[in-house]
């Protein structure tokens, strides 16, 4: 049977052919059930990883599965049922005219009896607290609402990873904690995988690994325990002594009390 995960395997990406590529040689595997924060400067290659996993791009060297399945245009639309997107701007998401058009349209994509889509629609805004929006404009809610609608979108196609590339940043503290705690609480249900692409600290100290990615390389990957013991050299990629100052400030504020029990990054400070 092919294996649960996601798996990189020496991927380089350009953007054309005369332009410096902007991934070199990255390898990495996500399994089931993980959650794993990507972090590092502007411009080291975050989303460009993203927008590959569900064959937005294609590699030119190197290969990428998904459950054993190598990503290509072939199997592009098989892909993108098992790893679902949701970027910085739900605005620039949206297809629907309504919320339920929105939440529609990628199961109308994979053909989807109609009954059943009716039931995930329901299913999928109950999920993130948006039930009775269905007949509302996806662009006349609020930006936490806006991004609640997107994430339901994505779980409607009942996909197995979320990538979410800085899906919260334009919310405020409170929202962004509102809707990873909505995350969180589907991917306990459905045991999903997560990929978060943040500079929010509290999601790093949160997540189960960390990989740190410095022009276009997978500079680190460890807990987010030895990210932080790291602070010297983090400091060396523009990851610098206010993200580990801050970084210890929210793990106080979070009173070190992280998501799954035990973890052995408890005991960090
Ligand atoms: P990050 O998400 O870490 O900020 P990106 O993956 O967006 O980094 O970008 C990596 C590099 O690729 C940057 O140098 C960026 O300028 C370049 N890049 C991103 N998108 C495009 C594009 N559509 N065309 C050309 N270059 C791009």
């Amino acid at each position: 049977m092919a294996e649960s995960q996601i798996e990189f395997r020496n991927v380089s990406f350009r953007y054309q052919d005369d332009m410096p590529w902007v991934l070199n040689n990255v390898s990495f595997k996500i399994a089931a059930n993980e959650w794993v924060a990507i972090i590092g400067h502007n411009g080291s290659g975050k989303s460009t990883i993203a927008k590959l996993t569900n064959g937005l791009l294609i590699p030119q060297e190197g290969e990428i599965y998904v459950d054993g399945q190598k990503v290509s245009a072939e199997t592009v639309w098989d892909v993108r049922k098992s790893v679902g997107m949701v970027f910085q701007n739900p605005d620039n998401q949206f297809v629907g005219t309504t919320v339920r058009d929105d939440v529609a349209f990628g199961m109308e994509n994979n053909g989807m009896p109609r009954d059943l889509m009716l039931e995930r629609i329901e299913q999928s805004l109950s999920a993130v607290g948006m039930l009775g929006y269905e007949r509302q404009e996806p662009h006349r809610l609020s930006g936490g609402q806006k991004q609640r609608v997107a994430i339901a979108s994505v779980l409607a196609v009942s996909p197995k990873y979320i990538i979410l590339d800085e899906a919260t940043a334009m919310l405020d503290p409170k929202g962004r904690k509102e809707i990873m705690n909505t995350i969180l609480e589907v991917q306990e249900q459905r045991n999903l995988s997560l990929v978060t692409i943040t500079h929010d600290l509290l999601e790093v100290t949160q997540a189960e690994r960390v990989l740190v990615m410095n022009e276009g390389e997978v500079w680190l990957e460890a807990s987010p325990r030895e990210v932080f013991e790291k602070q010297e050299q983090l400091q060396k990629i523009g990851l610098d002594t206010p993200f580990v100052t801050k970084l210890a400030e929210e793990l106080k504020t979070a009173g070190f009390s992280f998501r799954r029990e035990p973890l052995n990054h408890q005991e960090l400070l």
